[in-house]
């Protein structure tokens, strides 16, 4: 292979212009209306094809075989000098970077007033880096620009069209602006892949993304790439052999590093890292690895697609999907960032890339602070229970959350104990219980009583049941010693307990008790907690369902003594 790459397969017709078909149509389009502009500023990252297409659309306005189509022939002298880059009589190619004077401006300038060679050829300005032209040079420029000469084109490439906006504003309106696209990996795979086929070159399916990766958007950085491998060695290219030739660290060795910041393991960081500045691994590659390494382990632990990574790296980032949270992966890729500028100028990068690991293997701490201040603030009274409470206490009571994928499994648990405060445990409980109660029974099947003193006295076990089965223990229990002491008309009960303290306990529950009461009762509006601590309710017998039914015989025997003779001598118990 005598010819590199990259000059090989440089595009001689506007259909072979890769990704930027939407300007190499606009312009052949323009050849064969015979509406070329005076003016073409082409725009776009680096290795995108600025510089392919000038000379492609000098070629085709200067091809000796014109063709049908338009497209230059790439093969007559005229094409085949201007697509070398060779000199040309009509085709002037500059560099901004190195002719910035305002001499060059005006020697273009004077040079632009010739006629092109022939009468059917165009003379044409390729300027390259045109954002480095000075005010001077611009303003000699649109001088030309405002009268151009018949057959003379301008093409500006540059990378900084802002800058051109800022030095040379009135330029812009006399050019004719085209944006080109940045070319994805997909792309330069696409393209490598065509290329390495045409030269019989067997490539892994890995080695082709790794090569588009460090292309970085650039064909032509591909191309050398691909050429500098070739270079090394021979046969198929493999994987291993780019990483060789690139001096890229293998991918095991990223999965490495995180396994290290998964585990905690602080200490384990200058070994690795001082094993890889061993192979005389440039750090800065490291550093743009493991952000990479990061980024596409953050993509899967949110369920986003990864396109081009290896099918190796793939599968070890998903088995660990569970052991990053995304607000980590987050904090670590910012800290990654703020550190990079600072990165690329320091001669420490290989402690700057140590202390940067450090860090990320003690972030965890930081997140437990704030977990267990997140659970100070939210859990209540089961706040006390040590390290998280919070991550204890719900997956329990999750279950029905489980049906969302447990990706953030570690984020999600932290920022929801408010949503299920209730201790889990405990709503199991009562249903244990055989017994059935009026609130195990569904709502529809359910009578509810009409309210009334001694009824609710009959059923304050229910009430108590039912407080207890919606995960209040410790307010049921309070229930357990309180007893009713007043119904109103109105529909407010009040209850009586012997403490402040059970008072306190049954005001913290005073909903959840009238849920229950109106789960059983129709008609309840409103509760009261009364503390009788003077002793009057200790001293009230309790309302049992015995005592009532007492109470009741009493009654009717005093209004009914024909009754009150016929119980004394049947010795009957009035059972209701
Ligand atoms: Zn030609």
């Amino acid at each position: 292979m005598s010819l590199a790459l990259a000059r090989k397969y440089r595009p001689k017709r506007f259909a072979d212009v890769a990704v930027q078909s939407h300007v190499a149509t606009t312009l052949k389009n323009a050849i064969a209306n015979d509406r070329v502009a005076h003016a073409y500023l082409l725009c776009g990252p680096r290795g995108t094809g600025k510089t392919t297409l000038a000379r492609v659309l000098a070629m085709a306005l200067n091809c000796e075989n014109k063709r049908p189509d338009h497209e230059p022939c790439g093969t007559c002298v005229s094409c085949t000098r201007i697509w070398a880059g060779s000199a040309s009589l009509d085709v002037v190619e500059i560099d901004a970077a190195s002719n910035r004077g305002v001499d060059d401006a005006r020697d273009l300038r004077e040079r632009a007033m010739y006629a092109p060679s022939g009468e059917d050829r165009y003379k044409v300005y390729i300027i390259d880096e045109a954002h480095m032209l000075t005010r001077e040079a611009w303003n000699a420029l649109l001088k030309i620009l405002e009268e151009p000469p018949p057959r003379v084109v301008f093409v500006f490439a540059t990378t900084e069209p802002q800058k051109i906006a800022q030095a040379a504003a009135p330029v812009l309106s006399r050019v004719q602006r085209f944006d080109l696209k940045r070319i994805g990996p997909a792309d330069v795979r696409e393209r490598l892949a065509a290329v390495l086929k045409e030269e019989k070159v067997g490539v892994e399916p890995d080695a082709l993304g790794m090569l588009a990766r460090a292309a970085d958007g650039s064909m032509r950085d591909a191309l050398s790439l691909a050429d500098q491998v070739l270079s090394l060695g021979s046969g198929d290219i493999t994987a291993q052999r780019v990483r060789d030739a690139l001096g890229l660290v293998h991918e095991d060795e990223y999965v490495a590093l995180l396994d290290i910041i998964a585990e905690h393991r602080a200490g384990d960081i200058f070994a690795s890292v001082g094993r890889l500045a061993d192979f005389g691994i440039d750090f800065g590659l490291l550093l743009s690895g493991l952000a990479d390494t990061l980024r596409a382990q953050l993509a899967i632990v949110l369920g986003g697609a990864v396109p081009d990574l290896s099918e190796h790296l793939r599968e070890a980032l998903d088995a660990r999907k569970a052991r990053f949270a995304a607000g980590d992966l987050l904090r670590m890729l910012t800290m990654l960032v703020e550190i990079e500028p600072h990165f690329r100028r320091s001669a420490q990068q290989q402690l700057l890339f140590e202390t940067l690991l450090v860090r990320f293997a003690l972030l965890d701490r930081t997140i437990g602070l704030e977990e267990i201040l997140r659970g100070l603030d939210g859990a209540g009274s089961s706040g006390g229970g040590g390290g998280s409470p919070a991550r204890r206490e719900v997956p329990a009571v999750a279950t029905p959350r489980l049906a969302s994928p447990p990706v953030m499994s570690d984020s999600k648990r932290v920022s929801e104990p408010q949503a299920a405060p209730r201790p889990a445990a405990k709503v199991a409980e009562p249903r244990k219980a055989p017994q059935p109660t009026v609130a195990d029974q569904p709502p529809a099947k359910r009578k509810k009583q009409a309210l009334d003193l001694n009824r609710l006295a009959e059923h304050w076990d229910d009430v108590v049941e039912h407080v207890r089965a919606s995960g209040r223990g410790m307010v049921a229990s309070a229930l357990n010693e309180a007893t009713p002491s007043a119904v109103t008309a109105g529909g407010l009960v009040t209850i009586g307990v012997t403490s402040d303290a059970l008072a306190d306990a049954l005001q913290s529950g005073s909903e959840i008790i009238l849920a229950a009461l109106r789960g059983i009762f129709d008609g309840v509006e409103r509760v009261a907690i009364k503390a009788m601590t003077d002793g009057k309710a200790a001293a009230r017998p309790r309302l049992t369902a015995e005592n009532v039914i007492a109470d009741r015989v009493a009654t009717l025997r005093k209004r009914d003594p024909l009754l009150n003779a016929a119980i004394d001598a049947l010795d009957l118990r009035l059972i209701e």
